[in-house]
């Protein structure tokens, strides 16, 4: 048996109690050096902690088939959601015919930083990840530019790395083809973490920010308004 499982944004108290009960019956977990150190303290000693390293996705989840091939129950961890740029999709496919896989869903990052910086999820909403380690950057920015077409709230992750410094201010580029610069957005570093951080700005001063992997970036819609230091989209409740 393989669980895949969501570890949320980081904090112990955004694990939910069905992740930890599926962690509470692996023999053996594996997953990321930062996702194994954050449930290391739980389980440090009662559970084999396997760290994988980055880009090793497949070759993870091959591991991670084998072991439970053997015998044992296997976690497979990311942080948030483990269905949203997460383990889960490589997962599925590697193990498909061979071993039961259960994925247990986390407190995704767009959901985290949004309830940080207020409601600006409370309408349609649209995710795109910067990174084009795994996308050509022209699907990406078509991504962009059909989500502002569609006037959706975007929700922008993997906003930067050393790697892509400027992927931010391209995408901030694209968006601002159509949308305005007084567009009201925020961002947030390492929601529900330590050194949390919460930042409102516009779609005009996004592009010059500096945010890292630690971050996920929200643009309004046209409706989005910060109220009382909050960002909001209204979800029309007071419309007559
Ligand atoms: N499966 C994860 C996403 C992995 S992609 C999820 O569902 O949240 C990695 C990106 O997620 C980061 O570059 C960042 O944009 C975002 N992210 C993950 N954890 C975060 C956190 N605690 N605070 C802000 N952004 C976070």
């Amino acid at each position: 048996m393989i669980y895949v499982v969501g570890l949320g944004p980081g904090g112990e108290d955004q694990l939910t109690p069905r992740a930890l009960a599926a962690l509470g019956r692996c023999d053996v977990i594996v997953g990321y050096k930062t996702y194994i150190d954050l449930i290391a303290p739980r389980f440090k000693g009662r559970k084999e902690l396997v760290v994988s390293p980055m880009k090793g996705e497949v070759r993870r989840c091959e591991d991670a088939l084998r072991r439970s091939r053997e015998g044992c129950t296997v976690g497979v961890v990311s942080s948030g959601d483990p269905g949203v740029y997460g383990m889960a999709g490589i997962m599925l496919e590697v193990a498909a015919g061979h071993e039961e896989v259960i994925v247990v869903p986390g407190v995704t990052a767009a959901c985290a930083a949004a309830a940080v910086l207020g409601a600006p999820l409370t309408h349609d909403f649209a995710v795109v990840s910067l990174s084009d380690l795994l996308t050509p950057w022209e699907l990406i920015a078509r991504r962009l530019e059909a989500a502002a077409a569609g006037d959706f709230v975007i929700c922008l992750y993997n906003p930067m790395s050393h790697g892509r410094p400027d992927n931010l201010r391209l995408a901030c580029e694209t968006l601002l083809k159509t949308k305005s610069p007084d567009t009201a957005a925020g961002w947030v570093r390492s929601a529900g973490r330590d050194g949390e951080e919460a930042h409102l700005t516009t779609l005009g001063e996004l592009a010059g920010e500096k945010l890292d992997m630690f971050c996920t970036a929200i643009v309004g819609s046209s409706a989005t308004k910060v109220v009382g230091g909050r960002l909001v989209t209204p979800r029309g409740y007071q419309r007559p």
